[in-house]
């Protein structure tokens, strides 16, 4: 079932975002607070755990589902950027922890008793090279023993648990630069404060964002996902699911954006008529919806090979790709369209503005996908 499916859902997220407005986030803005009362809400609603599968307490909707809620909350003004984490995250436990964890978390997640919101993969001195990771896990009889740092890791302050990124193997050991890294479940309840240091990073949005500093923090042995060395290939198996659905929250954004842009066009009269009479005004406005409708085709598109089973990667990043910039573009008419209220807090413009920007850098940047496409699609020579 495609994304436009989910009609249900929609409506009901769109009513649920009604109680959040425009003022709360600028609230929260202001002051980079995490929105505790959205999430506990999307929490109640059942919406962060639609695809933990029933045996565990979720929902065991597909993608697209999750693809639709996301969508909604960006569409409506909101910012799902402060809990989309958990349900990506979700899938490395899922797809490759143990009985015993998944018994033991998924059921805790769904019910939000436990939060699973952060990711801990980048690091000052590797950046996207993730073979590069230094931050270095030694076996010490039924504990790992942690040291080195990351950056940009969102929401470790409002989360439970984080799925950590570390080498159990030095890359020069290793035959491939993608093995020796191993992914462990960190209980940030018992590790900060023991091992692990937490540094806000304010950025120019409001989105939780830490340098985490481990040094000797001891993680027991049950808590390795799956083999020690494969970690990598755990991570990226979730990196699929991340950039679909980070998509769909851009398409949300140009939607709200673009929404706002031909409103405001259509109302705002300057020389005695509405500014959107003039085609100047109209047409970038109407090439905005045009790219967010053609996005939104690959968004549905990689979703649904999701869903299928497949692993869209190609897909899922070109989904981004277009996505990302289709929202940037609509963002960029939408400041414009509205002349200087477009800076105007109150009108939650350059708030949406400067979120949106995010998503050409992360989870991944522009670059790097143009540059999968090239080897992987158009079979080009590699260049790292
Ligand atoms: C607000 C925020 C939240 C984040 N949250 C998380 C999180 O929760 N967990 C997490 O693990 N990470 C998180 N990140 C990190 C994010 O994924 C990285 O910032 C992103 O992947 C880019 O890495 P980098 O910043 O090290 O850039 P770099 O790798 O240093 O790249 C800098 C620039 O160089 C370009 N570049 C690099 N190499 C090449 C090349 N070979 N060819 C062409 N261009 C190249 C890149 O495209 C980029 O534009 C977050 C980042 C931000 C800003």
């Amino acid at each position: 079932m495609s994304i436009e499916s989910y009609s249900d859902i929609r409506d009901a997220v769109a009513k649920l975002c009604l109680e959040f407005p425009g003022s709360y986030w600028r609230e929260l803005d202001e002051k980079r607070e995490y929105p505790t009362a959205f999430v506990q809400a999307l929490v109640d609603a059942g919406y962060l755990s639609v695809l933990i599968p029933e045996q565990y307490g979720g929902s065991g909707l597909p993608l697209s589902a999750a693809c639709a809620i996301l969508e909604e909350i960006q569409r409506s003004g909101g910012n799902a950027g402060a809990c989309h984490a958990q349900m990506y995250t979700m899938g490395t436990l899922l797809r490759h922890g143990n009985t015993q964890q998944k018994e033991k978390y998924l059921s805790a997640i769904a019910s939000g008793e436990l939060r699973l919101q952060a990711f801990g993969v980048t690091e000052p001195g590797s950046g996207t090279d993730t073979t590069r990771i230094t931050t270095r896990a030694v076996r010490d009889g039924d504990h790992y023993v942690v040291s080195g740092q990351k950056v940009f890791i969102s929401r470790v302050e409002h989360s439970d648990l984080m799925v950590l990124l570390v080498r159990t193997t030095a890359r020069e050991d290793c035959k491939k630069r993608t093995d020796g890294m191993s992914v462990l479940l960190v209980d940030l309840r018992e590790a900060v404060g023991n091992g692990l240091t937490v540094k806000p990073l304010r950025t120019m949005m409001n989105h939780a964002t830490t340098e985490l500093f481990f040094d000797q923090l001891r993680v027991p042995v049950e808590n390795l996902i799956g083999e020690e060395g494969s970690g990598f290939h755990y991570i990226l198996d979730g990196m699929n699911a991340e950039r679909i659905l980070i998509a769909a929250e851009c398409i949300g954004d140009a939607r709200w954006f673009i929404e706002k842009s031909s409103g405001y066009a259509s109302e705002r009269e300057v020389f005695g008529r509405p500014i959107g009479v003039n085609q100047g005004v109209q047409f970038p406005i109407a090439r905005n919806h045009i790219q967010t409708e053609a996005a939104a085709l690959m968004v549905r598109h990689a979703a649904d090979l999701f869903d299928a089973g497949e692993r869209p990667g190609s897909e899922a990043n070109m989904a981004k790709m277009l996505a990302s910039e289709a929202a940037w573009a609509a963002a960029d008419v939408c400041i414009q369209t509205h002349g200087g209220y477009g800076f105007a807090e109150e009108y939650d413009i350059e708030r949406k503005f400067r979120e949106t920007r995010l998503y050409q850098v992360a989870p991944i940047s522009t670059n790097l996908i143009l540059s999968h496409v090239a080897t992987h699609e158009l079979k080009m020579p590699k260049s790292f």
